[in-house]
């Protein structure tokens, strides 16, 4: 899970849960519409998400060039604070 900074994916990755297709250079863990937490190419992201990230959404990876992923958005601290910002602005 993505929990701590740097955060970095440390589970197996093979390739999409949905289409099973590897990675590129993104890979989101996210919640899907059908229920499961799965690794998302970004297009299955797109299909079969309600692309929000965050906290009990998901996150977003981006390879870094050591092969590795970074946890890019969506993690618990900065970028849940800011979003949590907005909708107090925001009002929802
Ligand atoms: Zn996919």
């Amino acid at each position: 899970m993505c929990t701590e900074e740097p955060l970095y994916w440390l589970g197996p990755l093979g390739g999409c849960d949905i289409c099973k297709k590897p990675f590129n250079n993104v890979m989101y863990d996210v919640k899907t519409n059908i229920g499961p937490w799965g690794n998302l190419c970004e297009s299955c992201f797109q299909l079969y998400t309600s692309r929000r990230l965050g906290t009990g959404q998901g996150q977003k990876f981006e390879r870094q060039t050591d092969g590795r992923f970074l946890c890019v958005e969506g993690q618990s601290g900065l970028a849940i604070a800011a979003s949590d910002t907005k909708k107090i602005i925001l009002g929802y």
